[in-house]
């Protein structure tokens, strides 16, 4: 099955919603939503920092990016290939 790939969003991140309930699932590895290649961060309009996912387009609870993932977690691209793999 292709990875998922975001689509560029129709609202800004401020105005999604949280996930649904059932989409994140608690994690024992260090596979949770910050060390996916989706997860995404900003700061919205009133300084506070939201935490988002392009894929579900939404937004991620705070503190649950630590401990929580979905069925689309992918590793981030500098993990698997390195920050600079061409100089390799
Ligand atoms: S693990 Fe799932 S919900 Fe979390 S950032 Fe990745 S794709 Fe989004």
């Amino acid at each position: 099955m292709p990875a998922a790939v975001p689509v560029p969003p129709a609202t800004p991140a401020e105005e999604w919603e949280f996930l649904e309930w059932n989409v994140l699932k608690p994690s024992r590895s260090s596979s949770v939503c910050i060390t996916c290649q989706h997860f995404r961060y900003e700061v919205g309009r009133h300084c506070v920092t939201l935490l988002t996912c392009p894929i579900h387009q939404g937004l991620i609870p705070q503190g649950e990016h630590l401990t929580k993932r979905c069925s689309q977690w992918v590793a981030r691209q500098e993990v698997v290939t390195g920050w600079c793999p061409e100089g390799g």
